[in-house]
């Protein structure tokens, strides 16, 4: 089979030529005798490697000199646990918007601080986010964690909602940007610390990025061990110990293919058409297809949609395979379909969905 339109919500599809030079670099890296997972973390080879990916990275989101780069390993969900470890005092107050599954799952990672859900949308079956009016903040909050985009129930906080990224006066927003991250240009200035894991729009899984302002590194947190300690990581490089550098190297080309193909900027006009697209091929079908999501909050990064009758899924699914479009199960939480159109989506991508959905409905319809 060829390469296949990949919709999956991640481990996602990576562009091919990164693939290609990853594959073109797997034997043996840059005249250095071995391939880049073969090699001392610590060695010149691998340095200029993680060295040229914070830079690059620096440049694609243009990350402000005062704020800090790390690289964790593991996820996004093992970053919404050190978060609160190391930016709140034992039982000091956490505020939490939860605008879907990942921000509920954000809370069942705090222990020992004071959790406020300061808005939820899980009344309306997260179809939609708490208008910033309705938010009940706290004053003394360490900091206020926002869902920049909620890859499974596909709301996210978008311009027609009202003020994004929103105002949370003195007290730091934190956002989990692991779907959505680099797919517009954004004001890093305006948030504390921006987190995701890199498997959705930067690379493979394995590794994330945490991008923080260095003057909130200073406060002192939870007693916690060194490894999970963010000042610890930045004075390492994320090197305290044995880094994931397969993982490293390909975020790497994953941003610099982002960079040499437009910047956000580029991204932006893209996911703009992308989900234009995809919500025509939903909403102009008469019901046959089905997104149920807030118009002024719809991602365009994640796009969960129904049939009219659940017992054509498997039709519909064997049917897209043929055609040559993977990735389309929805996630067992909502069922029916799920398209991730993540920075590697190129629009003809899309466009093959749309029309696939149009040919699947003059059969069934
Ligand atoms: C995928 C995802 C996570 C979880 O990421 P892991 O790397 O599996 O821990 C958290 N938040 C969001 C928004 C995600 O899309």
């Amino acid at each position: 089979m060829a390469r296949a339109y990949n919709f999956s919500p991640g481990p996602a599809m990576l562009p091919e030529a990164v693939l290609r030079q990853a594959q073109a670099d797997m034997l043996e890296w840059g005249g250095a005798g071995a391939s880049i997972v073969e090699m001392s973390h610590r060695g010149p080879e691998f340095l200029q490697v993680a060295r040229q990916a914070e830079a690059d990275l620096r440049e694609l989101l243009a990350i402000p000199d005062d704020y800090a780069v790390l690289f964790p390993a593991g996820g996004a969900t093992t970053q919404q646990a050190l978060i609160a470890l190391n930016f709140a005092d034992p039982g000091q107050r956490v505020d939490y918007v939860v605008s879907g599954h990942w921000g509920r799952t954000a809370l069942k990672q705090l222990v020992s601080v004071d959790v406020n859900v300061a808005a939820s949308g899980e009344a309306g079956g997260f179809r939609g986010i708490p208008a910033r009016e309705e938010w009940r903040l706290s004053d003394d909050a360490a900091y206020v964690h926002i869902t920049a985009n909620e890859t499974i129930h596909g709301v996210e906080f978008r311009p027609a909602w009202g003020h994004v990224p929103p105002e949370t006066g003195k007290v730091p927003l934190f956002a989990d940007f692991s779907s959505s991250i680099a797919s517009e240009p954004i004001d890093v200035s305006k948030y504390g610390l921006i987190y995701a894991g890199a498997q959705k729009n930067l690379g493979p899984v394995g590794i994330s990025v945490v991008i923080v302002r260095r003057d909130l590194l200073e406060r002192a947190g939870q007693p916690r061990a060194d490894i999970f300690d963010y000042r610890s990581q930045l004075k390492g490089e994320s090197m305290l110990n044995t880094p994931p550098t397969w993982n490293w190297y390909v975020l790497g080309l994953t941003v610099r293919w982002m960079l040499d193909e437009g910047g956000t900027a580029e991204f932006d006009r893209r996911s703009d058409e992308k989900a234009r697209l995809l919500y025509a091929a939903i909403d102009g079908s008469g019901g046959f297809y089905r997104n149920d999501v807030d118009a002024s909050v719809r991602s365009r990064m994640n796009v969960p949609f129904f049939l009219v009758d659940q017992a054509l899924d498997a039709a519909f699914l064997d049917g897209a395979r043929e055609a040559g479009l993977i990735g389309l199960k929805g996630h067992r939480v909502l069922g029916g379909m799920r398209a991730s159109l993540y920075n590697p989506m190129p629009v003809a991508g899309v466009q093959a969905l749309a029309d696939y959905m149009r040919e699947f409905q003059k059969r069934h319809g």
